[in-house]
């Protein structure tokens, strides 16, 4: 007599059981051979084994091309970061220039001023008098109108940028 246990077995046995390919007989799924006409189920060279073949191949190629990509992206990011390094070297370099131009043109700013105020001074009134002659104040006023339109230059253009 056939316990219903068994006969649960049997219906999940036939369910997964498969045709033989060449005598159409149900057979174990991981039958190599028919158990009713003997013959072969599965060969090396059945097209589908190919299929599987190429499918491997087509992976391995794959891993190939993603690993190559992933090593062109590691250098290129290290080239993009060594860009960037380089970037930051330049504008450190040109805030470092900057800030010696503002100081020259501070420096310059300064020595107008003390031009200027020297005439004032009796120290200054060799200026006003004869001993400065004629020449060196013609000179005097020549470096210090240079310098005036030099700051005035600077003032109009990077002076806005000096920190
Ligand atoms: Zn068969």
């Amino acid at each position: 007599m056939t316990t219903i246990s068994e006969a649960k077995d049997e219906i999940v046995k036939t369910a997964t059981l498969k045709e033989c390919r060449h005598c159409a007989e149900k057979i174990k799924p991981t039958a190599k051979v028919c158990h009713y006409c003997s013959r072969v189920q599965a060969g090396f060279f059945r097209f589908s084994n190919y299929l599987r073949l190429f499918e491997g191949i087509s992976l391995l190629v794959s891993f190939g091309l993603l690993f190559v990509a992933f090593s062109n992206l590691s250098s290129a990011s290290e080239a993009s970061s060594k860009a960037e390094e380089a970037l930051k070297r330049v504008i450190e370099t040109e805030r470092r220039v900057l800030q010696a131009q503002c100081d020259v043109f501070d420096l310059a700013q300064n020595v107008v001023e003390i031009t200027e105020v020297i005439p004032r001074t009796n120290a200054g009134a060799a200026f006003q008098g004869g001993n400065l002659s004629q020449e060196d104040r013609a000179l005097l006023k020549k470096k210090t109108d240079s310098l005036k339109s030099k700051i005035g230059d600077f003032k109009k253009s990077e002076a806005s940028k000096c920190p």
